[in-house]
């Protein structure tokens, strides 16, 4: 079981006085449903905060009134409506320069204002692109439409905004559509594990099988109360980087 390679990646940096945050982002979030309350409940058993990625053009009271009950969950801007504007040849895109850069803005300013009204202080002004995809272009307006990070897959790039990425993806999109086999998620995990490092696990709560649930339940439980590493939200991280630039020299 590659779950030991984690732990012993973690033990390695917990001996050496260092750790690597984790944090988890689920998206497609719209409303209550029982995906969301099983996946809610298998994160608030371990005390994991979550980070959901909300989509605003479908979203309404339904989920804000759901939330109040959870003390660690933070809603993010996920796009406007998860719509793909890519002509039918390309990767599937919503913040694309497919339509006029004044229509996507007004679309993610509706976006931020409408999850600000439902959700107040539980949001966090990051954006989460729909397929994790953004022009380059639309990065350089985010400041002046209010967000204050920019969530998407794989390593972070410098950006007009602090960005903090997802690196694990539990789903295998282009397979089964299922969880990915737990023995890869745990090798993934712990290829990626760097003192000061943070990892982001991308899950969607609403087309979790069995295979996720086990995945994240034992992941969850490994890695909770391990000193080499800590589960943080969003905004944590970005308000306080695990081993912050100016004690590193
Ligand atoms: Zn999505």
């Amino acid at each position: 079981m590659t779950e030991r390679l984690l732990i012993e990646t973690l033990d390695r940096l917990a001996s050496n006085g260092e750790y690597v945050d984790l944090w988890l982002r689920d998206d497609d979030c719209i409303e209550p449903t029982e995906a969301l309350d099983a996946f809610l409940g298998a994160a608030a058993r371990q005390k994991m905060p979550v980070t959901l990625a909300v989509i605003p053009a479908h979203t309404g009271e339904a989920l804000a009134k759901r939330l109040e009950s959870e003390p660690d969950v933070l809603v993010t801007v996920h796009g406007w409506s998860h719509e793909n504007h890519a002509p039918a040849a390309e990767k599937k895109r919503e913040l694309g320069l497919d339509r006029p850069i004044e229509v996507i803005e007004g679309q993610l300013r509706e976006g931020l204002e409408k999850l600000t009204r439902l959700h107040e202080k539980r949001l966090f002004p990051m954006l989460v692109p729909p397929w994790n995809r953004i022009d380059p272009a639309v990065i350089e307006r985010l400041p002046g439409l209010g967000f204050n990070s920019l969530s998407t897959f794989g390593p972070e790039k410098p950006a007009a905004v602090p960005m903090l990425n997802t690196h694990v993806d539990v789903i295998d999109w282009h397979g089964t559509r299922g969880g990915r086999d737990p023995d890869l998620l745990f090798a993934e995990t712990a290829a990626l594990c760097r003192p000061g490092g943070a990892i982001g696990m991308l899950t969607h709560h609403l087309v979790h099988d069995d295979v996720v649930a086990d995945f994240l339940d034992r992941l969850f439980g490994l890695t909770a109360s391990h000193s080499g590493c800590r589960w943080r939200s969003a905004a944590d991280i970005l308000a306080s980087p695990a081993f912050p630039a100016d004690q590193e020299a």
